[in-house]
């Protein structure tokens, strides 16, 4: 078995054991494999022990690697940052956006995806870390955001994402998962279908999985730990 098989084995006993803490069903939380500045030779390990969904989070990174590794059974996941000038890419080559912060750009999104595909699956990212974090909209701007998304034909809006600024402190983690998790219940009451909290990395999935967490997104304890220099800026 390689490393990553049986780091892969090791984070879905980690994402088992945290569900069946919670008291939630086994299946009721996707893993995400983030492979994100790791060549399509470590998705093709990651695959052939099973692994389905993937996320990247830069936009010519991404693209590239999901031609190289051409397995359609994979499910592809944008998690990074998008400019205006980059969405054509992803609307064209990827099923998932978790990072809508911006009505212009999922308005291009739905423009380019067109009709003969089906709809991007799409999460909007919310700043649940207040003034430390600048990606994300604020909670107060996210029902007004989020229902102009609903209606745009070329997405299909599945839920909400967050990347919490890393504390030390479990409890203060713990709250912003929560905060997530409340924010999807009150849009659930203002009139959304909404299925998906995408939150927790290597690092608090446990956290995030008590609060609810539907997809967590995880890379280093798979992957193994990423050279920052060598990452790609956008
Ligand atoms: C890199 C990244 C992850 C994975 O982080 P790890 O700590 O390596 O598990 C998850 N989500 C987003 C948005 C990321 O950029």
């Amino acid at each position: 078995m390689t490393s990553i098989q049986a780091n892969l084995q090791a984070v879905k006993s980690r994402l088992a054991r945290a569900l069946h803490d919670s008291g939630r069903a086994p299946d009721d939380a996707v893993l995400m494999a983030v492979s994100k500045t790791w060549p399509a030779q470590c998705v093709r390990e990651a695959a052939a022990a099973g692994q389905r969904v993937f996320g990247e989070n830069y936009v010519q990174e991404g693209v590239a690697k999901i031609a190289d590794v051409a397995l359609p059974e994979l499910e592809w996941h944008f998690i990074g940052p998008l400019q205006s000038n980059k969405t054509r890419l992803v609307a064209e080559h990827f099923d998932w956006v978790h990072s809508i912060e911006r009505l212009k750009i999922a308005q291009r999104l739905s423009d380019q995806r067109g009709e003969a595909r089906p709809p991007l699956q799409v999460c909007v990212q919310v700043n649940v870390s207040g003034e430390q974090s600048k990606s994300g909209i604020e909670p107060a701007h996210c029902l007004e955001l989020a229902q102009a998304v609903a209606r745009l034909p070329g997405l299909r809006l599945r839920g909400l994402m967050c990347i919490p600024e890393p504390v030390d402190d479990p409890v203060r983690q713990r709250a912003r998962f929560a905060m997530l998790r409340e924010l999807r219940d009150e849009l659930v009451r203002g009139g959304l279908t909404l299925d998906t909290l995408s939150m927790g990395m290597s690092d608090d999935l446990e956290l995030a999985i008590a609060e609810g967490s539907t997809m967590i997104r995880v890379g280093s304890a798979i992957f193994g730990a990423r050279n920052n220099s060598g990452a790609q800026g956008e």
